[in-house]
């Protein structure tokens, strides 16, 4: 036997504590065994000392390659359990009605809107999914999101959208759950139905105070949105809707000190709050970057202030690390499809001809290109450096669409691994984590 080469060692209130980042298992540890794993020595340990660290996955068999484990894990939900699900973002449009100095789809917003042929093309890729699925892995969810731009400048496609695939679900009998990323300044009476019709749960972003807000979250003209979306908000939860709405609080370098007065202005308006970070891409949002709260203060942010406000105020904090699963990159039926009927795979990818991984045609029909391919294989294990890494199951081997998106090429190739984990990173988190748990 041997210790598991995922064991994480830190300490807290003078306490030492173990964690495996493989198995996902936290124990506390006396000063003997903590010193034998210190040391490398599994002979000191008593009989029940290592019978218990080993029913957690502390200790290992010696010939056991623990990252080939972590491996099977991942394909296991890349071509099997996350295959059950067909998740499809729909973009019927990349335009907007407002005109946020930090969109991802970039400040000239292309106008064209998804015609009725076109939806019906996404009604019937959505058909062909769920049949090719019978043969294989049967599907037995539909998890249909409806974003843009700004999805609801196009209420008539939607509507029409959600109707279809709520009638094949039923058809099928699988499964469906509707989910929309809006910015909720477009509320009318006909929205409010549909939202209601289809259960949509969906998520409005708050930049601030009303003042940082409204520098931010603006219309063409500059006005701002704040009391637009305030308003909205309270007629959504007066119909009943209060348990449809989550509100991600945007936080950059000059609004981090506010946080807690811009969640306490909004916290009767959801039970779903939780602080995001904005961030910058290369050529889409760089004017923005310097506003970015930046990776060396992350995670001293989250915990020390973000998490524990959150809670104060009786919201769920995010769980922020455990183990990864595969990126939706690389999952099997995972979809963006746009206003041209070209498709994605992530939608920090979307709105490039570039890293589109393919084409639907109006029978519905998908065409996959090579970059389908490229972007399928995408694996941490194609990296001898994150296959050797203690810290593998918990990064994953990073954010493949960051490096894709800021490397310029975009051929489907994803040629770096992007570390976003390291020792002071996990001791941050695990602090944190232990620290709320014991409260
Ligand atoms: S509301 Fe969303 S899509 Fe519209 S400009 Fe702002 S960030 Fe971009
Ligand atoms: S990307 Fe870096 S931190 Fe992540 S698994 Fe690979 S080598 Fe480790």
């Amino acid at each position: 036997m041997k210790f598991s080469k995922y064991n994480h060692l830190f300490e807290l209130n003078d306490t030492a504590y173990i964690y495996n980042i493989l198995t996902t298992s936290i124990a506390q540890l006396d000063r003997q065994t903590e010193k034998a794993i210190r040391e490398n020595n599994l002979s000191v340990l008593s009989a029940d000392t290592t019978n218990g660290l080993t029913s957690e996955g502390f200790i290992v068999p010696n010939d056991l390659n623990e990252a080939l484990e972590y491996q099977y894990f991942c394909n296991t939900i890349k071509y099997g359990i996350s295959a059950r699900t067909l998740s499809v973002t729909l973009l019927p449009t990349y335009n907007c009605n407002l005109a946020c100095p930090y969109c991802i789809q970039g400040s000239v917003k292309k106008i064209k809107k998804m015609s009725s042929n076109e939806v019906d093309a996404c009604v019937k890729f959505i058909k062909n999914k769920i049949e090719e699925g019978k043969a294989t892995i049967p599907i037995q969810r539909l998890s249909i999101f409806l974003f843009g731009g700004e999805p609801t400048l196009c209420k008539k496609e939607l509507s029409h959208f959600c109707e279809e695939c709520d009638r094949i679900a039923k058809e099928e009998n699988i499964e469906i759950g509707f989910d929309m990323t809006t910015n909720m300044t477009l509320l009318d009476q006909g929205l409010l139905d549909m939202i209601k019709k289809y259960q949509i749960a969906f998520q409005v972003s708050i930049d601030g105070t009303k003042e940082q807000h409204d520098k931010r979250r603006i219309r063409k003209d500059g006005s701002g949105t704040y009391d637009l979306i305030i308003k909205n908000l309270q007629r959504l939860v007066d119909y009943g809707l209060k348990h449809l709405i989550t509100i991600r609080i945007n936080i950059d370098n000059e609004n981090l000190k506010d946080a807690e007065e811009i969640l306490k202005n909004v916290k009767d308006y959801s039970n779903d709050i939780y602080f995001g970070f904005l961030t910058s891409l290369n050529g889409v949002n760089d004017n923005y970057m310097d506003k970015c709260v930046n990776s060396d203060c992350f995670s001293d942010v989250i915990s020390t202030k973000l998490n524990n406000i959150t809670e104060k105020y009786g919201f769920v904090v995010p769980q922020s690390f455990g183990k990864k699963g595969p990126c939706s990159i690389a999952c099997q039926n995972k979809f963006f499809i746009d206003c041209n009927l070209d498709v994605f795979k992530c939608e920090m990818l979307l709105n490039r001809t570039d890293s589109k991984i393919g084409s639907i045609d109006y029978d519905g029909i998908f065409t996959p290109s090579n970059g389908f391919y490229k972007l399928m294989s995408f694996s941490p294990f194609n990296f001898k450096e994150c296959v050797e890494c203690k810290y593998l199951p918990v990064c994953g081997g990073g954010c493949p669409a960051q490096v894709y998106a800021n490397s310029g090429k975009h051929d489907g190739d994803i040629s770096e691994k992007n570390c976003c984990f390291n020792e002071a990173l996990l001791n941050d988190y695990l602090k944190e984590y232990v620290g709320r748990l014991l409260k």
